[in-house]
């Protein structure tokens, strides 16, 4: 590779590279930060200098990096084969990622379709919900229930279940019509709840942890979500649900019980249930994956992400038996074959970072210590709670979303032009921590295996930028 100076890379960017999500306008007036190696817990740019991965490189990175173990584990597999098919052949590291996923999912999610990215895997379970019944003589249960907000990624079918005006407007033709039902989201409640946002700043909490307020929100979704059962559960095929804390939606966290809730319906009425567990997987909220920590079991659960640690792309679509065996039929002639598959598919390389992975999640007890991680930040940020230009905290585990307000009293939004947050989270660039937002909200991601200094470090630069900032009136 040519060594050129920062400012060359910078031009060459501008001159080449389509960032995504990105307006592009804009970007090419900016001077972006060209990252060229990591270590640990540490980005490193052209110019040398360092930065906590505020964002586990964008919600993928779980151990931190260049990890000796996951490192070893590529080069051994380089050694032998950097990629092989999985049509018509098998590879011993995609069969030792699928036995041990099924050891680690829930009790019946024991077949494992791979891709190779979130929306793929998505995308797949959708087709495998809507063949699973047509199989069955019911090619009318096709149709989607997803949750008010949703984000599943941007092939055609995710993004129709996650559809947004904003992001999608020129595509509406494009994509397929999906019902959603309203999420417990405390800040922006459904239209027909009656109570108001709690204000109980006073009493030690954040709005997103008032119980009463929040169970009487949850009960309210899964009203609206029965009542649309009622009337479709013949044409639906499943509910969609990212468990836990919608992610990209806003950092909207779901109330003890709503899950469960989720799932009873889905039993009730006949319906099958995907978990998407891409941004929420791998030990995010404190477990292996969210939905252990509501006992529940989805009958598709959706992985990527960080599956391979956020090393190299990876997805796996995780299924229950009953539903392979819908489509393993004994007869070639029978077409219940799922005709879907990409060119990457169960990638060697990648599988064999995942098994590195897999491993350091029991050698370093990441679990445990992302608990403790999420108790250090949850403890933190109580600092930010008489703070008038903060509306609420909402921490699952180790992801968080602080969302900013102009005034507290009537949760009145800043002007979003005026990209409030985004300015903020460059003030902590400068301290050397890298932190991205949603709209006002500003997201902290450390890595579930985040070293503690290192957290305290970039929860110290969190907290001070905040105070520090002279917010708008
Ligand atoms: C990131 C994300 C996806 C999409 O994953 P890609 O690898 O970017 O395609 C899907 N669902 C959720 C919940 C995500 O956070």
């Amino acid at each position: 590779m040519k060594n050129y100076t920062t400012d060359e890379w910078i031009a060459l960017d501008h001159k080449h590279v389509w960032h995504p999500f990105t307006p592009m306008g804009y970007w090419r007036e900016q001077k972006p930060l060209v990252i060229e190696r990591g270590e640990g817990d540490f980005l490193i740019d052209t110019d040398g200098k360092r930065y906590i991965d505020g964002v586990s490189s964008l919600w993928c990175n779980v151990h931190g990096h260049q990890v000796k173990e996951i490192d070893d584990a590529v080069k051994t597999q380089l050694g032998k084969i950097a990629h092989t098919t999985l049509l018509g052949m098998a590879s011993p590291p995609s069969i030792e990622v699928a036995k041990r996923l099924s050891e680690m999912c829930p009790g019946r999610l024991n077949k494992v379709f791979f891709s190779d990215a979130g929306a793929t895997a998505v995308e797949v379970a959708f087709k495998m919900a809507v063949g699973y019944w047509f199989h069955q003589g019911m090619p009318e249960k096709c149709k989607f229930i997803g949750l008010a907000g949703a984000y599943h990624g941007d092939t055609t079918g995710t993004m129709s279940v996650g559809y947004s005006d904003l992001f999608h407007k020129p595509f509406i033709s494009m994509v397929f019509p999906v019902s959603s039902f309203p999420a417990p989201d405390t800040c922006r409640p459904p239209h027909g709840f009656e109570k108001s946002m709690p204000k109980c700043y006073a009493e030690g909490h954040w709005p997103s942890e008032d119980k009463e307020h929040n169970e009487a929100l949850s009960a309210y979704c899964l009203g609206k979500l029965e009542e649309m059962l009622k009337s479709h559960a013949g044409e639906t095929a499943a509910i969609v649900v990212e468990p836990v804390m919608q992610g990209a939606a806003g950092m909207v966290c779901q109330p003890k019980g709503f899950l469960k809730g989720v799932e009873q319906l889905a039993k009730k009425y006949d319906v099958l249930l995907i978990a998407d567990e891409v941004a929420v997987g791998f030990g995010r909220t404190g477990h292996l994956f969210a939905v252990d920590g509501e006992h529940v079991e989805p009958d598709i659960l959706c992985l990527a992400k960080g599956i391979s640690g956020g090393y190299l792309p990876l997805a796996a679509t995780v299924v229950s038996d009953e539903i392979d065996r819908v489509f393993a039929g004994d007869d070639v002639m029978e077409r219940r074959t799922l005709y879907h598959g990409h060119t990457y598919t169960g990638n060697p390389l990648a599988c064999a970072a995942a098994l590195a992975t897999f491993d350091l999640f029991e050698k370093n007890d990441v679990i445990n210590h992302a608990r403790k991680s999420a108790e250090m930040i949850h403890e933190r940020l109580r600092e930010l709670l008489d703070h008038p230009n903060i509306l609420d905290v909402r921490q699952r585990g180790t992801m968080v979303g602080i969302e900013l307000c102009r005034s507290r009293d009537d949760a009145e939004p800043f002007d979003f032009s005026k990209r409030t947050a985004a300015e903020v989270c460059m003030s902590m660039r400068e301290e050397g921590l890298i932190i991205r937002p949603l709209g006002d909200i500003i997201v902290l991601m450390p890595m579930p295996g985040m070293k503690h200094e290192n957290l305290s470090r970039m929860l110290d630069v969190v907290v001070k930028a905040i105070k520090q900032w002279s917010f708008e009136k």
